[in-house]
């Protein structure tokens, strides 16, 4: 079986990152809408940590709805990808292991474009590391903000407003809020 990574066409990274609310899953499934318009076969991957939405969807906070395939492992992105995929689009990618940083690179260089979503920070705003690598290796950098639950103005902060000091955890409105940089509060410790 032919290999589907080589494809001789131009590859590249678009990354959309930003706190939580910020529009980063809503402006993903726009590009693949507009992606599927155009007729390009697009894959969609999100993490099994993500069960928010059910395993076989990606769903943004105002209900815009696509068909997504849930991996463990970024590994698992190359091993399900079909040969004549042109966009690769993979949302919450601060869930993914950091192979997740190579696997877009091996999908860039191989051709694919590859849109990826996720948190810049974390609750604590410390960087996700494989965001940052990213952001780092993208061709194309979106940041979005979000409103600020507080005062109204631009939002860069993820404010966990439940009690758990594990890094992630899975939550929407019940467990966060978007904070700007004088509403939000550090946590302790
Ligand atoms: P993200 O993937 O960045 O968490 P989504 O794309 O899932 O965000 O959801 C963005 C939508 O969330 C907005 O279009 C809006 O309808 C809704 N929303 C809820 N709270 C806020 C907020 N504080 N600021 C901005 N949008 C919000
Ligand atoms: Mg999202
Ligand atoms: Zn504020």
């Amino acid at each position: 079986m032919a290999n589907p990574l080589i494809y001789h066409k131009q590859g590249w990274i678009e990354v959309i990152c930003g706190c939580m609310f910020s529009g980063k899953t809503e402006e993903l499934i726009r590009r693949v809408r507009i992606a599927l318009i155009a007729k390009q076969k697009v894959q969609l991957f999100n993490s099994k940590i993500d069960t928010r939405y059910g395993l076989d969807s990606i769903i943004s906070h105002n209900q815009n709805k696509v068909a997504a395939i849930c991996v463990r492992k970024s590994e698992e992105i190359l091993a399900l990808l079909d040969k004549d995929t042109r966009v690769v689009a993979i949302d919450e990618i601060n869930f993914f292991d950091k192979g997740i940083v190579e696997v877009c690179e091996k999908l860039a260089h191989a051709g694919k474009r590859v849109i990826a979503a996720g948190l810049d920070t974390d609750y604590r705003a410390e960087p996700f590391e494989v965001t940052a690598a990213l952001l780092a290796k993208a061709e194309f950098v979106t940041k979005n903000l979000a409103v600020c639950t507080k005062c109204g103005n631009p939002a860069s902060f993820t404010q966990r407003i439940s009690k758990d000091k594990k890094r992630i955890v899975v939550g929407t409105t019940d467990a966060y809020q978007a904070r700007c940089r004088r509403c939000y509060k550090k946590p302790r410790n």
